[in-house]
């Protein structure tokens, strides 16, 4: 940290007059040592914490928040960056170079650099505070992960559990202490299958219960009154950088621009989205009246119930799906995938060849179709104490080449359940598509192009961040794919294609389920950060938000308030959580190019995609790239068609432009 303010006040205190080599790229060029520590801090962080490194993480979450504050805020540099800015020489640069002066200039001032010193001490000292909330909500999340569990100690608390998550369960208990029992984990890769299949109704509950709460518990690891004080300071921050809310000032840098058009668009899916939801819920209400259950459907019957008539209508059991994608073909089949698309060829190193934290990592070289190093790709695939829940993907060192190449590291990360020595690790179907929507974030690293690291690779708007990785989902259930890399794991057949089809078949099967958990919880995140300096009780706003939508009684938020950990354990996704729906406006348009060129491997198509979004990282705003990749706006008529919802005849946010 030294180093990089010493660095910075050499760039600020330049005696020659400011341009973009002595300015621009200097900052680019600056904190290089204390980027390299960061890497190493966040992988302590999201995969290998203890009670330990959580005391270090307290300690330091205000002082680098001051850190970065001490940058922005400073007034020499920010009046050479404003000079660049503002300078006729500015015409001469490179395009990227000119989008480097805008982001620096515009992040500058974003941040606060135009306030005035008292202003801008109010700042900091929320930034600070801010900081250190983030980082007790998110330990919070993560005490009542680890500790509130259920433990099953008699077999017939284990009906309907397949095999393999009894298995499981029992490695779980027998390594938290309760060797003979089972452990169903409080994390959402054990609870969702213990409520897919458990016939235990009470049980059912009683997880259910245990997971809505985290965070909402009522006792020291209780997030409530973190949220109200985190809500106050960002309605307070916006009103100091001239912004009437927290979500019009996070919007300003997006695709979307304004809470209106999120908004907009968030309404368009939600009404279509709420009217399947209650086709979905008096399907499985007439199979419980049918079995003689003598039930209304719950929250905690929903994924049950949906199993079952899915199994019902389309003949379809993911038990029998499971045995045809193991883990490690299913790795095979994305890099398959990218090479095919994009010609990268992975080579995994010998372990011990390049350095890894923890002996489950590995790692591949990267190489395109000329043998050239291209970067590097690791892999951290099992759940373990300490790490994080769910799948993410980190850039350890984005590429860049202004000061000579350097070549990207990235890596996937997610939560699988470590198998038997020797024995494959089998997958259920939303598993196989996180491993290729998370290898989406890599390839967009990895294929990155571009000079400077401040532009490089997923350092794109977070409303079209997930364009790369949730259009990857989409090539898994292809029938090359399926075909080469879907093979059961004791006969070796590939998947057959009628298992196949009924599969695709499926895609838009309990899409009002899957639409309405998480558009409420984006709204809700809107609304939170809409509300201005009113003082927020998280509990009471939630539910009359709730009931104003006309939220349906068998869904919860995918996130509820008290444990939404995208949008209160850092301002990162905060007002932010709607870009899942706005980026995959953007993929349902992208494939639908694929398929008006004549399939998913269509190479033109590709390689624009390559070029014009994949390559070109932030060096150009996101809309332009977007349009010179399809030749025109994104339009949502896919987005609704392929979530299997009526698609208007003349949509209104079209027709007005
Ligand atoms: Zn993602």
């Amino acid at each position: 940290m030294a180093e990089q303010l010493a660095e910075i006040d050499a760039i600020a205190a330049n005696p020659a007059p400011p341009d973009f080599g002595n300015t621009i790229a200097a900052l680019d060029r600056a904190g290089r040592t204390l980027n390299r520590v960061s890497t190493i801090y966040g992988i302590y962080s999201s995969s290998l914490s203890t009670p330990e490194f959580q005391a270090v993480e307290r300690e330091m979450a205000p002082k680098l928040a001051a850190h970065r504050d001490l940058i922005v805020q400073n007034a020499a540099l920010f009046q050479r960056i404003e000079a660049v800015y503002e300078s006729p020489a500015k015409a001469s640069l490179t395009p990227e170079q000119q989008r480097l002066t805008w982001h620096r200039y515009t992040t500058f001032v974003l941040a606060g650099a135009k306030l005035d010193e008292t202003a801008k001490k109010e700042v900091a000292a929320i930034n600070q505070r801010l900081a250190a909330l983030f980082t007790a909500f998110g330990q919070n999340i993560l005490a009542d992960e680890d500790h509130r569990l259920l433990v099953i100690g008699d077999a017939a608390g284990l009906a309907g559990l397949p095999e393999s998550f009894i298995a499981g369960a029992a490695a779980a208990a027998a390594e938290r202490g309760h060797a003979g029992k089972w452990v169903v984990l409080n994390t959402r890769s054990s609870v969702e299958p213990f409520l897919t299949y458990s016939s235990r109704r009470d049980l059912r509950e009683q997880v259910w219960q245990t997971f809505v709460n985290r965070g909402d518990e009522g006792d020291a690891h209780d997030n409530n009154a973190i949220i109200t004080e985190i809500l106050a300071l960002r309605a307070r921050r916006a009103k100091l950088l001239g912004y009437p809310t927290h979500a019009h000032w996070r919007l300003q840098n997006t695709m979307a621009k304004t809470p209106g058009r999120a908004m907009e668009l968030m309404e368009a899916v939600w009404a279509p989205a709420v009217a399947r939801v209650h086709e979905e819920v008096a399907d499985m209400q007439s199979i419980a009246d049918a079995e003689g259950a003598g039930i209304r459907i719950e929250p905690w019957d929903y994924r049950y119930y949906a199993e079952k008539v899915r199994k019902a209508r389309f003949d379809i059991d993911e038990n029998a799906v499971k045995p045809y994608l193991q883990i490690d073909k299913l790795r095979e089949g994305m890099f398959w995938t990218a090479d095919r698309l994009f010609g990268l060829r992975f080579t995994e190193l010998a372990p011990g060849t390049v350095p890894v934290y923890h002996p489950d990592v590995r790692v591949w070289e990267v190489k395109d179709p000329a043998g050239r190093h291209v970067g590097l790709f690791y892999l951290d695939p099992f759940a373990r104490m300490g790490k994080r829940s769910g799948a993410w993907m980190n850039a350890y060192r984005p590429q860049e080449r202004f000061d000579g190449e350097i070549p990207p590291i990235v890596s996937n990360n997610s939560n699988f359940v470590e198998g038997a020595p020797g024995e494959p690790i089998l997958v259920g179907w939303d598993d196989a598509k996180t491993l290729f929507h998370e290898f989406g974030h890599a390839l967009q690293g990895l294929l990155s192009n571009v000079s400077y690291p401040s532009l490089a690779g997923t350092a794109v708007v977070r409303d079209y961040v997930e364009l790369p990785s949730q259009l990857t989902e989409h090539w898994l259930s292809t029938r090359e794919v399926l075909d080469l890399f879907a093979i059961h794991y004791r006969t070796g057949e590939p998947m057959p294609e009628a298992l196949a089809a009924r599969l695709r078949e499926t895609e838009t099967f309990n899409q009002g389920f899957a639409t309405v958990e998480y558009l409420s919880a984006a709204l809700v995140d809107m609304k939170l950060h809409l509300a201005g300096e009113t003082p927020v009780e998280p509990d009471a706003f939630e539910r009359t938000t709730l009931a104003a939508l006309g939220m349906p009684a068998e869904i919860v938020m995918r996130h509820r308030t008290p444990q939404f950990m995208h949008i209160f354990s850092s301002d990162a996704y905060s007002a932010g959580y709607y870009s899942y729906l706005w980026s995959d406006k953007l993929v349902a348009d992208t494939w639908a190019a694929f398929m008006e060129a004549g399939g998913p491997w269509d190479a033109a198509v590709a390689r624009r995609l390559r070029e014009k979004v994949l390559s070109a990282g932030n060096t150009v705003d996101p809309d332009e790239g977007y349009r010179a990749f399809r030749g025109r706006d994104a339009s949502v008529e896919p987005l609704l068609r392929q979530r299997g919802f009526p698609v208007p005849a003349a949509n209104p946010a079209t027709a007005r432009r």
